[in-house]
């Protein structure tokens, strides 16, 4: 038997475990049931994989995601593991080779659908067969309530019961304590030990700044951060997903849409391409996403806001899977907010389900107005505690100011109270501004009290005043009346003059002045790190695989500083085990070679 540890170095090439996978792997080794909940990018994979190739006998890998089967095959394959897929997509000659494969010992791992391992036949095959350990990936889908619920899982039970003495280890990104509850009950895991990590994702730097010119914003970000990287922009309509897809095409962007309204196959097509191409930007609807494992996913930009925090942080959670340093980037503004206030007050249901509703929509705006941390506020609401600020956030990068309000909100709040709480923001920036509208005539509202009295701020500056007191709840969106803002509760004690509030200060960015970059670190050479990811992608489509599975992002660039020139250091990378440097070691340092030949002296 080979101990863990010198799978890590000698099959994957990496140094050492992130805890806790080296508490998970050996309870597992040791025949122990586990509940592993690690946020995505995590490295959960190795929990199952390493005490598959430690123990006697195969593996098998539940998973509900057909398309990822190949890839997560490919990958280990690269590595020299034997492992192998049973789905719905082989033929029956392949299943046939498969099986016999199985039974007499000579796979280490077998990927398998729900649907498939649990008919009565799969069962059978199994129990003729040496298996080491069941791993049940994303074990989240037991649970009813969830939205990824499928019900194959619920008959995952049955392992238990057919096969008492294999170790069992089930697996989610999946935080709440409700769904950890369903899983150990549905799946009989109740004297499985738990891991249960932190959810931070370090490695993303979460910015959320205000809307302007949305398009341009966007363009700004990719031009500076992210020129030729993979990455997702997300749209709330489809028509959206299509018009900026079209639009990052004519800026010379390799951009595609995609919505639950494309026909099938070219959704799998654009699908494929995402994960297959390097530098593919999906701008898609929530369609996109689930089950998507691309780990090399640089950025995901929001133009819309997301409903609710738990959406926001699953989304944003598809960047930056390898662990290199990826961005999660929104711009919003007054619109999102009017928006999805109607969304959520229109929505049908019940009033306790609004109630829901609306404290979820709360709480995804209150992260979007924060001025300190946004890492803390995100991780406080999933119930984790960061000690300080994190640094990697724009409120810790570019601290944001906040200027006392009290009087400019105190106006603002008379202006909807005066005009009857009939009418929106525009009409009543006119009226603050003592604005000529042709609505200010028809209904009196020169004659106003209000009217002109905030001539000191600028409309945009109104505008903010007004986002903030609806985002927090001071005003509220009448349906019944499109857009007009009411007054809510708790204006009152403003409106006495009993409270001050303490407002934003929303400062315009400056094209062009971004402090913030991500997109490579400084010390990398960029005509070598090109040569090398083009070297990548040869190899990758001469396989029919996707670049990441050669080497991630990350190797390269260990490449670009270390500038390997002989196995011995190549071997040394991360992510560089024996058999990568067998098949790939001598190609990359020739790419690294030529390079530093072309380099004049002094800089090589
Ligand atoms: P998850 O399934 O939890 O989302 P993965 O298992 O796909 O995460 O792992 C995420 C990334 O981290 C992968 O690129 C993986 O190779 C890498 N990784 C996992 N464990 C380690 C480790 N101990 N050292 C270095 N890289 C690791
Ligand atoms: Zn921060």
């Amino acid at each position: 038997m080979t101990s863990a540890q010198h799978i890590l170095k000698h099959t994957f090439g990496y140094d050492r475990f992130r805890p806790p996978q080296d508490d998970i792997i050996n309870a597992v080794v040791n025949g122990q049931d586990a509940l592993v909940l690690m946020p995505t990018g995590g490295g959960k994979s190795l929990c199952y994989q390493i005490p598959a190739l430690v123990r006697p006998g195969c593996g098998v890998v539940i998973s509900p995601l057909i398309a990822l089967m190949q890839d997560q095959v490919s990958a280990l394959r690269q590595l020299g593991v034997k492992a192998a897929f049973l789905n719905s997509t082989l033929e029956p000659g392949q299943v046939a080779q498969i099986e016999q494969d199985l039974l007499q010992g000579q796979l280490d791992l077998l990927y398998i659908a729900p649907e498939r391992l649990t008919q009565a036949r799969s069962i059978e095959l199994l129990q003729r067969a040496p298996i080491s350990l069941f791993a049940i990936d994303e074990a989240h889908c037991v649970s009813q309530w969830g939205h990824d619920f499928r019900a194959d899982y619920l008959q995952l039970s049955l392992l238990h019961q057919q096969f008492p003495s294999i170790p069992r280890i089930a697996l989610t990104a999946t935080a709440d304590e409700r769904t950890r509850k369903e899983i150990i009950h549905r799946l009989d895991l109740d004297s499985a030990d738990q891991f249960i990590a932190g959810f931070d994702r370090p490695n993303i730097r979460y910015r959320i700044s205000l809307k302007q010119n949305a398009k341009q914003q966007l363009l700004g970000f990719l031009k500076e951060e992210h020129p030729t990287d993979a990455g997702i922009v997300y749209c709330l309509s489809r028509k959206k997903t299509e018009d900026i897809a079209f639009w990052l095409q004519e800026q010379g962007f390799n951009a595609l849409p995609y919505h639950a309204g494309l026909d099938a196959r070219i959704r799998a097509d654009y699908q494929s391409r995402f994960l297959r191409e390097d530098s593919v930007i999906m701008v898609a609807t929530v369609a996109f996403g689930m089950g998507i494992d691309k780990p090399d996913v640089r950025f995901v930009a929001h133009l819309d806001m997301p409903k609710t925090v738990e959406a926001y942080y699953q989304e944003t959670g598809r960047a930056g899977r390898d662990g290199s340093p990826s961005n999660a980037w929104m711009v919003y503004g007054l619109q999102d907010v009017i928006k999805l206030r109607q969304m959520v007050e229109s929505s049908d249901g019940s009033e306790e389900h609004k109630r829901a509703e609306r404290h979820r929509l709360n709480a995804m705006l209150g992260l979007c107005e924060i001025t300190s941390c946004r890492r803390q506020s995100l991780l406080k609401y999933f119930g984790d505690i960061l000690e300080q600020p994190c640094g990697n956030c724009d409120s810790c990068l570019e601290p944001v100011d906040t200027w006392d309000g009290t009087e400019a909100v105190r106006k603002a709040l008379s202006a909807v109270y005066r005009t009857e709480q009939r009418f929106g923001v525009n009409h009543l920036i006119d009226v603050l501004r003592g604005g000529e509208g042709e609505k200010i005539y028809q209904f009196d509202h020169h004659r106003l009290a209000t009217y002109g009295l905030g001539k000191d701020l600028d409309a945009n500056q109104w505008r903010s005043v007004f986002r903030q007191l609806v985002a927090r709840g001071y005003l509220r969106v009448d349906m019944d009346r499109f857009g007009a803002l009411r007054l809510e509760e708790q204006c009152r004690p403003l409106l006495r003059g009993e409270e001050t509030i303490q407002l934003r200060r929303d400062v315009p960015k400056k094209a062009g002045k971004q402090t913030t970059k991500t997109s490579l670190p400084a010390d990398i050479n960029v005509a070598l790190w090109e040569a090398l990811r083009e070297r990548r992608r040869e190899l990758a489509e001469d396989q029919g695989v996707p670049p990441y599975v050669i080497f991630h992002d990350r190797t390269l660039q260990e490449m670009c500083v270390a500038l390997p020139q002989n196995l011995a250091q190549f071997g040394r990378l991360t992510g560089v085990g024996e058999r990568k440097l067998d098949k790939y070691g001598a190609d990359f340092i020739q790419v690294i070679e030529n390079h530093l030949a072309e380099q004049p002296a002094s800089t090589a």
